[in-house]
């Protein structure tokens, strides 16, 4: 066990899930923030465990070429970002060699390489921010956890973000101040506002702001309405009852108080409806090549049916919808399903049908039904898919699987999964939808192997 305060010598060799570095010191992993891949550091140890520690590094004895100044000047304390202190180019190397090391080593692969879709920028991408609030010495303000914390570290401005977003949280602030509005604080559970959460159509330029407050009132509206009548692109104001202590951001409830209470989008040629509480991915762009790359790989004909679990507000679903003779969506937040069906009329699309449920249950009640889908795609959260989704994937045995993850590891132990119930790997592509931060998602495609199409 290594000794807490020491300072060893190390060279990072690779990094965490997370996006930390890491080294081997005595055999025992340390894992660094802030470090890059190459580099010869000196380091403290912080916390020491059995098998690994967490360390600081001190001293960068050989720099890698690939270390950059940080451009955010909030990068070292804020918990959004963990990217700053690399180029770009580090950046995607090392979330395609993630997601290769994943599937070799949990589903039995021998990938030489993984493509990546990088993206054309990194500044301003992100179509929703979640701002927590809190206040010191009379003052109230915004910005995002601390990492691993919940402190706020205040942000001006973020770079991620399209100004119009952090337009919407200083005018929030500037009405909070300016009429005292109370801030909440978690350890008293008392106070009003919690979270300032925005969402902005990357085409539209449409503007959603939701303030989650611990209450159902929200004082002062029209003062609030004045200020954000000034951001061009505001649409919509929403209020989210969360009077529930823990760390779920939104509540359950929602009041509209100006506007239609959603804002709408363009994307893959449709136009969606995006309500708070629906999933949308927060890099338009991106996002596109991701469900373009999907659409390719699922080589769908017009006799098709299509199952897509974990839709969302339908955006694959319907974007596949022109190609295939049926498509089923499945979504378990009603407001989603809701928007789904919106979406499918706003768009004129006919062969669509949607339900709301667990994928894994809903499925195997189609499968019983008789449903026997031709291709199915699922793009579960990041635990990936239930045992009931994997069962009744085996039993309606599709010809392919198209396979959109957020989380690698997850996504490895389900293709492992599914290789033992007849399918193959027959591609995998990352994509980088989160520039500076480490998530990386992953599109794959596995088909039936009697078939294979
Ligand atoms: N494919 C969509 C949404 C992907 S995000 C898109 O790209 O826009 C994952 C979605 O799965 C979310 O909408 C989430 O609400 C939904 N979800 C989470 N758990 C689920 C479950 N058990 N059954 C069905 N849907 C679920």
């Amino acid at each position: 066990m290594l000794t807490k305060n020491q300072i060893y010598e190390a060279i990072v060799t690779d990094y965490t899930a997370e996006g930390q570095g890491v080294a081997h010191v005595e055999g025992c992993a340390v894992f660094l923030p802030n470090a890059v891949a190459g580099e010869r550091v000196r380091l403290r140890i912080e916390k020491a465990q059995k098998t690994w520690a967490a360390g600081k590094i001190v001293e960068i004895l050989e720099k890698s070429p690939h270390r950059v100044n940080r451009e955010c000047p909030v990068a070292k304390l804020c918990g959004g970002c963990d990217f700053w202190h690399m180029d770009y180019e580090e950046e995607t190397r090392l979330k395609a060699q993630r997601v290769k090391t994943c599937l070799n080593r949990l589903a039995g692969e021998s990938l030489t390489d993984v493509p990546i879709l990088a993206a054309p920028d990194c500044h301003g991408y992100r179509n929703k921010a979640q701002y927590p609030v809190a206040a010191k010495e009379g003052r109230a303000y915004a910005g995002f956890f601390r990492a691993g914390t919940h402190d706020v570290v205040e942000n001006r401005r973020c770079l991620i973000l399209p100004e119009e977003t952090d337009a919407v949280k200083d005018a929030v602030m500037d009405y909070v101040n300016q009429f005292r509005i109370s801030v909440y604080d978690e350890a008293t559970h008392k106070g009003l506002l919690r979270h300032i959460y925005v969402r902005r159509g990357a085409v539209s330029g449409q503007i959603l702001v939701c303030l989650v407050c611990n209450g159902e009132k929200l004082p002062k509206v029209e003062a609030l309405l004045s200020r954000l009548q000034k951001i061009p692109g505001f649409t919509t104001l929403v209020l989210s009852v969360n009077t529930k202590k823990g760390n779920a951001v939104l509540g359950e409830r929602f009041v509209t108080l100006f506007g239609p209470g959603y804002i709408e989008d363009t994307l893959c040629g449709l136009t969606f409806r995006l309500s708070p509480r629906s999933f949308y991915q927060v890099n338009h762009h991106q996002a596109q090549r991701l469900y373009e790359t999907a659409i390719a790989l699922a080589g769908i004909t017009k006799n098709d049916t299509v199952l897509d679990l974990y839709c969302g507000v339908g955006t694959i679903t319907l974007a596949m919808a022109s190609s295939a003779g049926k498509v089923i969506g499945v979504e378990v937040i009603p407001q989603a399903v809701e928007d789904a069906k919106d979406n499918a009329k706003r768009n004129g699309i006919e062969n669509a049908e949607f339900f709301c449920g667990d994928a894994g249950q809903a499925a195997l009640e189609l499968e019983r039904s008789g449903v026997r889908p031709d291709v199915v795609v699922v793009d579960p959260p990041r635990k990936g898919l239930n045992a009931d989704t994997i069962e009744a994937l085996s039993r309606m045995a599709p010809r392919r699987i198209v396979y959109v993850s957020c989380d690698p590891a997850t996504l490895a132990r389900d293709v492992a999964m599914l290789k033992q119930r007849g399918y193959a790997l027959q591609s995998a592509t990352a994509a980088d939808l989160f520039p500076k931060c480490a998530h990386v998602e992953t599109v794959v495609c596995l088909c039936r192997k009697e078939i294979r199409s």
